[in-house]
């Protein structure tokens, strides 16, 4: 039986693991982590809203039934494409067939005193560590007698306004305004602001004019600073130095700006694109090794003269075409291309408030939320975690709370 190695269960690698599930091979997963991450709701741990749980379920629980996988808990260090070896933190494994899926990391564009100071969102800690951070800047605050320091932790700076940065925004503005008004009497909540700077004149760069407008609006009406042209190029733990010379007073920034492939793919030795993607054929192959396959964030391919975006459907799209290539070439038969059909997409910006491109179709506001709502709980893995985060949004939404909002370790 050939050995088909999947490292990453992420997005791409869970859902390749599930299509070769028929496949006559042995097929070992391999991940740092013992689940598998819905990233997109990451925000609503970091802002108290979901607990870490609610939107990480353990690999061997997802694919127990299905009997040619074996799943590994190792980091991979290196991979060897000449001999077709993993180097894994536990040990090696040779393999036949390779599905590189190890997404992104963290893009600090060579800031390297922010990269060490700011609060990253690309995993379960990060969040768990922004919650932590945000309630405790609440907690110092309410001791702190001199007003300038008070004002600075108090002072909220998110960076991008993509997605990321524009949901956090919105969410840490409502966990203030709506939430924490209530748990900190003695504070005056008009010392509180909630930032969000963008490097370019745009926020939510891939949707069209109307829902970029709607969004910046709405982010003005939840009291959030929206600031454009505003580049970062320090923050030493209380002041966000910007290109300029301007400085903000602030204990906080959170850097959603940017992803980068996983430090993985550099040791491949292969041509790398923007953002260190690896640059894969149409039937997502490394050129020079036709058993070698890499997909998601880590993959650089074009469509329509525009690499592929970062997002999910990509990467669990291209997991389909892996998997499928991958049989072909164990029966011998010609490969197929991929080809990308975009589902849309969405972003929400707090309560009642979303955007949603399909097509050429758009909305916004309320009706764009309730679809943000449905597409992300049906998505959500396992029954259990639906329930739970349906019964916590629910909650949080009549009665104005945050579940979680615990300060768990430093
Ligand atoms: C905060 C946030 C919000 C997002 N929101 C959305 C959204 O709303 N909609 C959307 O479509 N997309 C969203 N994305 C992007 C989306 O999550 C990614 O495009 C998608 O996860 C890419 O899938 P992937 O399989 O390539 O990688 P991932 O899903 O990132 O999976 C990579 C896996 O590889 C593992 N791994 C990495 N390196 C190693 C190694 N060396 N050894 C072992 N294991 C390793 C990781 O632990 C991880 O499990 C968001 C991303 C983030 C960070």
């Amino acid at each position: 039986m050939p050995i088909i190695a999947i490292v990453g269960a992420g997005f791409g690698g869970l859902r390749a693991a599930r299509a070769l599930s028929h496949a006559p091979a042995r097929v070992i997963l391999i991940d740092r982590n013992n689940y598998h991450l819905f990233q997109p709701l990451l925000y609503q741990v970091a802002t108290a809203g979901l607990s870490p749980d609610e939107i990480a379920h353990p690999v061997r629980a997802i694919l127990r039934n299905q009997h040619n996988l074996e799943f590994r808990l190792a980091e991979v260090t290196r991979v060897d494409l000449a001999a077709r070896q993993l180097t894994l933190s536990t040990g090696s494994l040779d393999y036949d067939y390779l599905i590189l899926a190890v997404g992104g990391a963290t893009n600090y564009f060579g800031l390297d005193s922010v990269s060490k100071t700011a609060l990253a969102l690309k995993d379960v800690d990060d969040a768990v560590a922004i919650r932590n951070h945000l309630l405790r800047m609440f907690e110092l605050a309410a001791q702190e007698p001199d007003p300038d320091t008070r004002r600075a932790l108090l002072t909220f700076v998110v960076v991008g306004g993509g997605p990321t940065g524009v949901e956090s925004a919105g969410a840490i503005s409502e966990l203030i305004r709506l939430v924490l008004t209530k748990d900190y009497r003695s504070l005056n909540f008009k010392e509180a602001r909630v930032i969000l700077l963008e490097a370019t004149d745009k926020l939510l760069a891939a949707y069209p004019e109307p829902l970029r407008e709607a969004a910046a609006e709405t982010l003005w009406s939840k009291k959030i600073e929206v600031r454009f042209m505003a580049a970062v190029t320090d923050f030493d733990g209380s002041r966000v130095a910007l290109k300029g010379g301007e400085v903000i007073p602030s204990r906080t920034l959170i850097w959603a700006a940017g992803i980068k492939a996983a430090p993985l793919v550099d040791t491949l030795g292969v041509k790398q694109a923007r953002l260190g993607r690896v640059i894969v054929s149409p039937s997502l192959q490394l050129p020079d090794h036709p058993e070698a396959f890499v997909i998601g964030d880590a993959a650089y391919l074009e469509s329509g003269g525009q690499p592929l975006p970062l997002v999910a459907p990509v990467a669990i799209q291209q997991a389909e075409t892996a998997a499928e290539n991958i049989k072909r070439l164990i029966v011998g038969q010609p490969l197929i291309e991929f080809v990308y059909k975009d589902p849309g997409s969405l972003a929400t910006i707090g309560r009642n408030a979303a955007v949603a491109q399909f097509g050429k179709l758009q909305f916004h506001g309320f009706i764009a939320w309730v679809m943000w709502l449905a597409v992300h709980i049906y998505q959500i893995i396992g029954f259990r975690n639906r329930l739970v985060v349906l019964i916590n949004w629910a909650w949080d939404y009549l009665f104005y709370d945050r579940a979680v909002r615990l300060i768990s370790s430093e």
